[in-house]
């Protein structure tokens, strides 16, 4: 605490990401990021970037990128937001929409940022339980509310929703912005997109830093229709005009364009995540199934923490959760095979 700051400032309970340490040898599989490097024509469009362009501001609307995924997802030039990661266009969505006099509804396991955010923009939420499966029940949703958010996939579930159980959802909520958190959609879920058109209502938000392997360059993105994309940007041009660096544009914009590479490092992903689940519940492990790059698993006779301590004295880092409800569970970032398997071994040695 200190004397100079604001009242706001004394009240923020701010939010931890997963560690970085610097450790020689170290498998990190706690943080969701990508065990491929980016595509090598992400690789040459940076090293082709012409650096005298650093001299200038970039292009504030990004409309180069936003064309490019525009393409992509087959949606119109003004559906599309993009900003400095996909955390950035979720704060800049709780902003414009969700500070309203009901409560912002989100699930009590999800993504723990959205609490943080409400806390910097003072929004009221209320947080509806995930069922025993630690599913996401959408008829929980069916009561009034300022806004409604959650990822799908959930984090750190892994459990994905179907598009009609999404489309249900939309039914039955009109009156408020729903947001969709893809930032795993491309491990396996179908993506809300689909529904932008249907309801005007729905922002879809998704990231580079997961499927596409550029968590080090910070962008994110949104589709959804114009008159949403429109309330971003208003609120984006009222705090930082240039969220995206230049060359992260450049980086992203090649990403996109070599699907070939997207879709190899993706299925490697996924196969590996097969062969981890397989193992783990071979090892006794309760695992949810999983649609994302990562794997939430309890072992029935050992405790979470130890194994975390166990794998972590073994040079192996996964992710910890000290919260209710999810003490006894790990969440695992599907790493290279190589790495999933040495993590098995680890597993092994520890039980
Ligand atoms: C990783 C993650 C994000 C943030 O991604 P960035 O684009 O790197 O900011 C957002 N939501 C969820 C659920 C995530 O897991």
């Amino acid at each position: 605490m200190s004397k100079y700051w604001s009242q706001l400032t004394r009240t923020l309970d701010p939010y931890v990401p997963g560690e970085q340490p610097k450790i020689d040898g170290l498998i990190k599989l706690n943080t969701n990021e990508n065990p491929y490097p980016p595509s090598p024509k992400v690789v040459e469009a940076i090293r082709g970037f012409d650096t005298d362009r650093l001299r200038l501001y970039p292009d504030p609307n990004s409309d180069a990128l936003k064309q490019t995924l525009a393409t992509y997802y087959q949606v119109a030039n003004n559906q599309v937001f993009v900003g400095n990661g996909s955390d950035e266009v979720l704060g800049l969505a709780f902003m414009a929409f969700f500070k309203q006099d009901k409560p912002l509804l989100f699930p009590d396991i999800s993504y723990s940022f959205y609490p943080v955010y409400c806390g910097l923009f003072e929004i009221d939420y209320q947080c509806l339980p995930l069922n025993d499966r630690f599913e996401i029940d959408v008829d929980d949703y069916a009561t009034a509310n300022g806004g409604i958010i959650f990822p799908n996939p959930n984090a750190p579930t892994g459990r994905a929703l179907g598009l009609a159980t999404i489309r249900r959802l939309l039914q039955q909520n009109t009156e408020s912005v729903v947001v969709v958190d893809e930032a795993y959609i491309d491990f396996g879920g179908e993506s809300a997109i689909a529904l932008v058109d249907e309801f005007p209502n729905l922002l879809v938000v998704q990231t580079f830093s997961k499927s596409r392997s550029l968590a080090g360059s910070r962008v994110g993105f949104a589709i959804g229709s114009a008159e949403l994309i429109d309330g971003l940007e208003r609120v984006k041009n009222s705090f930082n005009s240039y969220p995206l660096d230049a060359y992260a544009s450049v980086a992203a914009i090649a990403a996109v364009q070599d699907q070939a590479y997207f879709e190899q490092a993706r299925d490697k992903i996924i196969a590996s995540r097969q062969w981890l689940d397989q193992e783990l519940s071979q090892l006794g492990f309760e695992v949810l199934p999983s649609a994302a790059n990562f794997i939430f698993a309890k072992h029935p006779a050992h405790d979470a923490a130890a194994l975390y301590k166990g794998l972590r004295e073994r040079k192996i880092l996964v992710r910890y959760f000290n919260k209710p409800r999810i003490d006894q569970h790990l969440r695992i970032t599907i790493g290279t095979q190589h790495e999933v398997e040495a993590l098995v071994t680890a597993l092994k040695q520890i039980l």
